[in-house]
């Protein structure tokens, strides 16, 4: 215990967003020191690529590469993967830890994750060579990385739209008070423009189109100005050709709609369950959102709206779990109140 009271001047002690679509490392005494996609590329049972570049290979592989995700869903979805693509990101964050220098690694998991997959994450830590493995619930981690007084007796109202997950979770004196899980997040709004794209215009587009084809117009309100156009590409599902037609962002909204609404309402259903006295923190304090989702357009507007309370957007909302994680990486009491010994 006292050895961890101590500062470590030589300490590789990583902070790790093992995110669904986004794995973000967080080096103490340094920062951010690594973000890449959460995708794995595998050729006969080995490591191909693992990141950005295995995530460049999705859709564009020759049958022998698979090009995957580990964490689909919000869930493990491939245990080994997962170790191996932990192993391999923890051994390119930092010199590869050895034996005299294992550090403390605290991981960020999805709230309600079963304790399987909680071992899952201990293992692929430890095996990747980590000292002592600490979990952390990924909203705790995010509204410590927005910056919110998580430690003091008030409630703090933390949405973190992720890939496979949008968690919504009531945090006071350092504990989740509440919280909701849904398995609808950003990855879902990009299979929802696959299936718009292929009932309206008969063109067939892989997720990573979809991906950006959200980023540049989706939106959840109409926004102001012209409507927005982008070109798509694809294959025509009938004559089975190559083909591009335009699309505007409302028609990115509508193919969104549905999504956004299941995110709108499983935020309203925990701002029901909650105690009446961090219910009126809320009030005051609002809603904050964190995660790649939340920077979806005009989301916050449309929370806004329907939960007539302040939304605010964290500032950079897909780096606040790392961030987070970093902070109780620095301090003991911190992490003593809010990570779980795995
Ligand atoms: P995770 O924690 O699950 O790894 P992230 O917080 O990294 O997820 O967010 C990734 C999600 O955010 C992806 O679905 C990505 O497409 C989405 N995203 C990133 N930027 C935007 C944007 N500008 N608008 C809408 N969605 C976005
Ligand atoms: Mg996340």
């Amino acid at each position: 215990m006292l050895s961890d009271l101590l500062p470590r001047s030589l300490s590789t002690d990583l902070g790790i967003d093992l995110g669904t679509a986004n794995t973000v490392v967080f080096m103490r005494g340094q920062g951010i020191v690594l973000n890449e996609p959460s995708i794995v590329a595998i050729q006969d049972g080995s490591l191909l690529a693992v990141g950005h570049d295995a995530k460049a290979m999705i859709g564009r592989t020759p049958g022998h590469i698979t090009a995957t995700r580990p964490l689909r869903d919000g869930v493990i979805a491939d245990f080994d993967l997962a170790r191996r693509m932990l192993d391999y990101f923890i051994s390119k964050a930092g010199r590869r830890p050895h034996a005299l220098s294992r550090p403390r690694v605290v991981v960020g998991i999805p709230c309600g994750i079963t304790e399987v997959e909680q071992r899952a994450v201990r293992d692929s830590a430890l095996q990747a060579g980590a000292r002592d493995v600490y979990l952390v619930e990924e909203p705790m981690a995010a509204a410590i990385g927005a910056g919110l007084p998580i430690s003091a007796p008030e409630g703090n109202l933390i949405v973190d739209i992720g890939g496979g997950t949008t968690e919504v979770a009531v945090i006071s004196v350092a504990g989740v008070v509440h919280s909701k899980s849904v398995r609808t997040a950003g990855d879902e709004m990009d299979e929802a423009i696959i299936q718009y794209l292929r009932k309206h215009y008969n063109l067939l587009v892989g997720e990573r189109q979809a991906e950006a084809i959200k980023i540049a117009l989706g939106s959840a309100v109409s926004l102001d100005g012209a409507p927005q156009v982008v070109e798509v590409k694809g294959r025509d599902l009938v004559d089975g050709i190559p083909k591009s037609i335009v699309i505007t962002d409302g028609e990115v909204r509508e193919a969104l709609r549905e999504i956004v609404i299941i995110i709108v309402e499983t935020v309203q259903a925990c701002l029901e369950r909650i105690p009446p006295e961090l219910a009126a923190d809320i009030v005051d304090k609002g809603i904050v959102l964190t995660g790649g989702g939340a920077l979806l357009r005009g989301l916050d507007d449309l929370l806004r709206k329907e939960t007539r309370l302040p939304v605010t957007i964290a500032e950079d909302p897909m780096s606040c779990v790392a961030l987070g994680l970093g902070r109780v990486l620095d301090e003991w009491r911190l992490l003593t109140q809010v990570a779980a010994p795995a």
